[in-house]
């Protein structure tokens, strides 16, 4: 169903529907219920973490016939909270409702070679690649890619389906250990720093972005997030929110997106990847801006007004990983998080996780402060306390 022939959802009568239940989808329902509206989760896990806090929780496969028109028949609008979602099931809830974004620009973000296709229509570079589908792409590469990292083309998050490789035989090795399925091989490339951009674009075409984002991942993960982004000149930021607003606009889309992108040594930018919907590194909006990614994403999906965020204060977002769990000897622990709300500025969000894993996304930190360098100290404090490493 379009939007241009729909009125604005109201908030207080809305009710919201989102494709998944983890952490995403639980501070959407959250940001939907801070509206006076109703939220509603379909998600397979009966533990969801946001099924756990909506009015309704569908427990159902994503393409389960019931489950999907349920859905469609108590929610206004729809939106997802992961870019897998089955096609198929963003568009048979659009025969019915609002879905944003559309299944069509979920696509562009499930798939690699889609995905840098797009980046390269609007004119925004991303690191040279090759598309790898059958032995005799992969014999044709050219030797400018190497090293490189070879990446499956859908399904790859958190670092999960990515080996690096160093020559041809590596190549080969790295294919036959992905199961030969479809990959991209990109060359890997001298980074500088990370970066994202949130932007979130209404039906009506407006876009309205957040400050830059500087990122620290540890093992393909996303640790650390500062904003604003210390080490990023005013131009170069210039340039990543230009280029963001450009891929949303040129595939229609509407809801938030995240871009992702690299700094190179020698200063330049590169897109690298981008998921339709809120995203890990913008998770210090929901205590440094007056609105949040999760406010716009509602906003979005119900046509009401979007207005442009105003970051109030400085601030570092710690990731908390299940490793923080456990102690040394591998035994369970509960983090000293009395010891982190002592501290000024710190606002804990855990996710209602019934169980903590390595490398699990269990919640995160966010520390503002009156200035950059005062949220910089408090969050190396945090950091200490945690034992998290002080590597940014
Ligand atoms: P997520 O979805 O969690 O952001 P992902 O699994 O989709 O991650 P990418 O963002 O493609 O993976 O890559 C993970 C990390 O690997 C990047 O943040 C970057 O640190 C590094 N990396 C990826 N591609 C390159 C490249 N071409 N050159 C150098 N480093 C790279
Ligand atoms: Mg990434």
């Amino acid at each position: 169903m379009s939007a241009a022939s729909l009125k604005p959802l109201l908030p207080g009568e809305a009710t919201l529907g989102v494709m998944g239940g983890g952490q995403l989808g639980r501070m959407f329902v959250h940001a939907a219920q801070s509206l006076g509206c109703r939220a509603v989760v379909l998600d397979p896990d009966a533990d969801s973490p946001a099924g756990l806090v909506a009015h309704e929780h569908i427990h159902a496969g994503y393409l389960d016939e019931a489950g999907l028109a349920r859905l469609a028949e108590v929610a206004d609008a729809i939106t997802t909270e992961f870019e897998n979602v089955p096609a198929q099931a963003l568009a048979r809830l659009a025969e019915r409702r609002f879905v944003a974004p559309a299944g069509a620009a979920v696509a562009y973000c499930q798939d690699r070679a889609a995905e840098k296709a797009h980046f390269g229509a609007s004119g925004v570079a991303c690191a040279p690649y090759a598309v790898i589908e059958s032995a005799a792409d992969l014999a044709a590469v050219a030797d400018s890619l190497l090293p490189g990292i070879l990446k499956t083309s859908r399904m790859g998050y958190d670092g999960k389906g990515q080996i690096r490789v160093r020559n041809r035989a590596e190549l080969q090795a790295g294919w036959d250990e992905l199961k030969q399925v479809p990959c991209v091989l990109e060359q890997m490339l001298p980074l500088a720093l990370e970066l994202s951009v949130l932007s979130a674009r209404g039906a009506d075409g407006t876009v309205v972005q957040f400050p830059v984002q500087q990122n620290l991942h540890r093992d393909g993960i996303l640790a650390v997030t500062q904003v604003p982004a210390p080490a990023v000149s005013e131009a170069l930021q210039q340039q990543a929110l230009a280029s963001a607003a450009r891929i949303a606009t040129e595939m229609g889309y509407v809801g938030v997106l995240c871009v992702e992108f690299f700094v190179l040594q020698d200063g330049s930018l590169v897109v690298n990847e981008m998921a339709p919907r809120p995203h890990n590194s913008g998770h210090y909006t929901m205590n440094a801006c007056d609105v949040s990614q999760f406010d716009l994403q509602v906003r979005a999906m119900a046509r009401l007004p979007l207005r442009t965020p105003r970051l109030h204060s400085p601030t570092v977002m710690l990731n908390l990983l299940g490793d923080l769990w456990f102690d040394a000897a591998g035994a369970e622990r509960t983090p000293p998080w009395d010891a982190i709300l002592a501290l000024p500025g710190t606002h804990l969000h855990l996710y209602g996780k019934t169980s903590a894993r390595p490398g699990r996304k269990m919640g995160h930190l966010n520390i503002t402060a009156a200035t950059p360098a005062e949220a910089e100290r408090l969050a190396r404090e945090a950091a200490g306390l945690l034992g998290l490493p002080q590597d940014w």
